[in-house]
This record gives C-alpha cells, sequence and structure tokens, in this order.
C-alpha cells in the first residue's frame, strides 16, 4: 500500500475506534512517528491528510526542518532528549512530550524565556516502570505540575507514556487505564491557570484501538503507516 492509503486506511481505523468507545473522532489526533522518513515521505503523509508529525531525533528533526518538510502540519518532539539539544526544539516545534525530570523541564523553560516564547509541553510517564524506558513515576507527576506553575517559559498539556510492548489482546489495557485514571487525576490537581491537561498521548501501532477505548486523544503512530523501520538504537 502507497503511504496515502495507509494514512486513509488508519484514519478510518481511528475514526471506527472512537465511534466504538462512544468518542467524537475529531477530538482525537493521529501523529506520524516520522523517524527514519525523508523530507519526501513526510509530504506525501502530510499531503495524504496526516496533521501532526512525530521526531525522535535532534538531527533529524533539523534536516527536515530545514527542507521545509513539515510545511501544513504541527511537529511534535517525542523522543529521548538531552538538555544541551534543548535549544535546538524550543520555539520551533509545537509541543515537546519527553519531559522526564525537573531538570529538562527547568532548560526547557529557561531557553524559552531567552527566545521569548511559551513552550507547550507534555509530562511523559514510565507507566510500567521499566528501567530501559524514559519517564518519570506516576507519583512523581504531581510535583513537576508543581514546578511547571512556577516557570514562566513552559506550559504543561497533558502527559505521555510508552507502556511496555503488549502481550496478546488487551495487554496494554491495564496501563492505559492507569494513565487514564492519572490523567483524571492530575487534571484535579492544577490549581494555576496557566497549565491545563487536555493532551494525553498514548498507543502506537500495535495497540491504538485499545488506547482510544482508554480515553487516548493524541495516538502515536509509524509502522502501519510507513512499513517496518530497519532496527535502531534506542535514543539520540
Ligand atoms: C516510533 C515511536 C512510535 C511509533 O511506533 P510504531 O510502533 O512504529 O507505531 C510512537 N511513539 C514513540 C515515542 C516512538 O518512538
Amino acid at each position: 500500500m502507497s503511504v496515502q492509503e495507509c494514512v486513509k486506511a488508519v484514519q478510518n481505523r481511528v475514526t471506527a475506534a472512537a465511534m466504538a468507545a462512544g468518542r467524537d473522532p475529531s477530538q482525537i489526533t493521529l501523529l506520524a512517528a516520522t523517524k527514519v522518513q525523508t523530507s519526501d515521505t513526510i509530504r506525501e503523509a502530510i499531503a495524504a491528510g496526516i496533521t501532526c508529525c512525530g521526531e525522535n531525533r535532534v538531527q533529524e528533526f533539523n534536516t527536515h526542518w530545514a527542507d521545509g518538510a513539515y510545511e501544513g502540519a504541527r511537529v511534535h518532539f517525542i523522543g529521548h532528549l538531552q538538555k544541551n539539544k534543548v535549544k535546538y526544539l524550543v520555539g520551533k516545534v509545537d509541543l515537546i512530550e519527553s519531559i522526564d525530570s525537573p531538570e529538562l523541564m527547568t532548560a526547557v523553560s529557561d531557553r524559552a524565556v531567552k527566545v521569548g516564547v511559551v513552550q507547550d509541553i507534555l509530562i511523559e510517564v514510565n507507566i510500567g516502570a521499566e528501567a530501559s524506558k524514559s519517564g518519570v513515576s506516576p507519583e512523581a507527576v504531581e510535583n513537576l505540575l508543581s514546578l511547571a506553575a512556577q516557570l514562566p517559559g513552559v506550559r504543561v498539556r497533558g502527559l505521555m507514556s510508552i507502556p511496555p510492548v503488549a502481550q496478546g489482546p488487551d495487554g496494554n489495557c491495564r496501563y492505559f487505564r492507569e494513565m487514564q485514571q492519572l490523567f483524571v487525576d492530575m487534571k484535579e490537581k492544577i490549581v494555576d491557570n496557566k497549565n491545563s491537561l487536555d493532551i494525553l498521548s498514548m498507543g502506537m501501532s500495535g495497540d491504538f484501538e485499545d488506547a482510544i477505548a482508554c480515553g487516548a486523544t493524541e495516538v502515536r503512530v509509524g509502522t502501519v503507516l510507513f512499513g517496518q523501520r530497519p532496527p535502531m538504537r534506542q535514543n539520540g
């Protein structure tokens, strides 16, 4: 199938999953995870109806950005982020989804103040408590929200998670439900009028329909849009 056909097929699956859950399909963002794809493939996906691209690597983002490949779509950063690379993203990407420490949040805010923007961010939660994954524990989210309330350069928009690889049907529902509950609980904790939790980013190619059933407002999908990727390093 062409990228165009895959985009249509996945959009239809998102719509069907939303309807099955009694949700409004227009409230769910289909993010295309574009790691290792070329600028031309990204343009093809946007021409086919993708409105939001997600990048994992600062280097790839810089290349595609310089190419103007994202024109017509929003861009989110979804990969592990080092503090010394914050300067390449702040003020350019619409959302940084992978804030996983007070130090990183502070570095993003400092940079944003310097360039005169307020950067939208998500807090990444390691819901499966996996040693191999980034993200904070569910218990640490509240402290990060308090910190965000004091930092002038960031606005928290919600939570992101990459749960463990699903084991069998319904495999990740338990984690998705935990994330949904955390999302609801944290919304109630917000006391300032800057931050607001309206984005719950979870679900990938193998389980995005389950994530939608559990309240995801954004699903991040690569393989079912672009085909299998060659094996790659985890972070960078
Ligand atoms: C690659 C990636 C995805 C998409 O994964 P697929 O299984 O190919 O759909 C989603 N989220 C993040 C953070 C990723 O790195």
